[in-house]
């Protein structure tokens, strides 16, 4: 990533620029403008022919003013000390505009997690744990799934934490697997709530979903459940998603005129997100170049993979009729960008409000392992579903009210939440 869209810099930008549009002291941004704590780890590991491999990871907590800092741990080569930075400081803003009780954190371990096999995996999990278990915990900083980790491995972790502390701690970390301390329907929330974020959308732009097709950047997570929403709840279609293709080291976007069959897709596809594209031209559907979903001529466009994607050059591939944005992926638009869309008039669901469903629902987790009882999945989703559109109202009620673009509106009543707490709590 190129200094102009460094994540971290990117993320104090957006920051700056609301900052100055509310007029805060400069002693409250001074606070939020860089973590409160940070860990650099060096992570010695044991790999399966004996010899030893050092990692390096971190772990960042921007702010826990509004309680214990939430975020993911993200298992990606190209990690770095200032993409975890950015990524904790949006969680602050993300669990503040869905309004759980929790502050801002994010870890990172620099490895492609598609090249260690499921031992080293599960000793890099460990010793991770090992080393920042101190720092973490229920009423500390709760980690949890991102790019390239899974429920198996927060399943590890908090067996590792637990051992460590000799208690069982469920609540340490959350996304755990169903039935070892995991919630139902975490694995389908971060996608749903994109979803949800989606329908409110159209409902102001009395826009009808049935009519509507959109184009999804990555096939994680995310991408899959959000394609699934688009199809199953919303009655439109997909016509494409882009991957990373990990034998070619180069991604392709996966297309379908009349729309993905997403069972399919799903099923030629690896735990990584890789799809078999041999597989996919002989159902039928063409290969285009990696970057070509954000040209394709949709209603809609879900980038749900990395940040930075949208950027000074890529946005100027969006086709005329795309009215919606809907950011799945932490940090996909640059400020650059923002500035391209807003001339144009394209609605932008900012991405800490687009994918907060996941950490809602981890606090949810959080609140049945405190708890000791467990709720069905459609409790858990209609509790996401209230929560989202709740938050989609806040922000959508301040754009109008202040007449501002949607990514500014999220930050005002973001801010202004975490400011309150750190005024509560007697730090300013
Ligand atoms: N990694 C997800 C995110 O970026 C979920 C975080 C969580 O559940 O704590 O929002």
């Amino acid at each position: 990533m190129s200094e102009h869209t460094n994540a971290f810099t990117m993320a104090q930008k957006q920051f700056d620029r609301v900052a100055d549009l509310l007029g805060l002291d400069q002693q409250v941004r001074e606070i939020l403008r860089f973590p409160l704590r940070e860990y650099h780890l060096r992570l010695p590991v044991q790999m399966d022919d004996g010899s030893i491999r050092v990692f390096q990871g971190y772990r960042v907590q921007h702010n826990d003013a509004r309680g214990p800092a939430k975020g993911g741990i993200r298992f990606h080569p190209g990690e770095t000390a200032d993409t975890v930075r950015a990524l904790a400081m949006w969680m602050t803003w993300k669990c503040a505009v869905a309004d759980i009780p929790l502050g801002g954190g994010k870890g990172g371990i620099v490895v492609d997690p598609a090249t260690l096999s499921m031992d080293e995996k599960e000793r890099l999990c460990r010793a991770y744990v090992r080393s920042i278990w101190r720092n973490i915990g229920p009423r500390q900083d709760v980690p949890a799934p991102d790019v390239g980790t899974n429920a198996q491995m927060m399943g590890w972790m908090m067996d590792e934490y637990s051992t460590i502390t000799g208690q069982y701690t469920p609540g340490v970390i959350t996304g755990k697997p169903v039935g070892g301390g995991g919630s139902l329907g975490r694995r389908e929330a971060t996608g749903y709530g994109v979803i949800y974020t989606v329908r409110e959308t159209m409902k102001h732009l009395k826009i009808d979903p049935t009519k509507t097709t959109a184009a999804i950047q990555g096939f994680g997570n995310v991408a899959q459940f959000a394609a699934e929403g688009f199809i199953k709840q919303l009655g439109g279609k997909v016509i494409c998603v882009s991957y990373w293709d990990r034998e070619d080291r180069a991604s392709y976007t996966v297309c379908k005129d009349d729309g993905i069959d997403l069972d399919f897709l799903v099923s030629i596809t690896d735990q990584y997100g890789s799809i078999n594209k041999d597989q996919a031209v002989s159902a039928g559907y063409t290969i285009e170049a990696g970057d070509e979903w954000i040209a394709k001529e949709v209603d809609v466009l879900i980038p749900a993979a990395l940040e930075g994607q949208v950027n000074g050059e890529s946005v100027k591939k969006i086709h005329s009729r795309v009215k919606i944005l809907a950011e799945g992926a932490n940090g996909p638009t640059t400020p650059e960008a923002d500035e391209v869309l807003k001339a144009r008039g394209i609605f932008v669901i900012p991405d800490f409000l687009c994918n907060a469903g996941g950490v809602t629902t981890s606090y949810f987790e959080g609140v049945q392992n405190d708890m000791n009882f467990y709720w069905t999945k459609t409790e858990v989703l209609e509790k996401l579903d209230d929560k989202m559109t709740q938050a989609y109202a806040s922000v959508y009620d301040m754009s109008k009210a202040q007449d501002v673009y949607m990514r500014d509106a999220a930050y005002m009543v973001a801010i202004d939440k975490v400011v309150k707490a750190m005024e509560l709590r007697g730090w300013l």
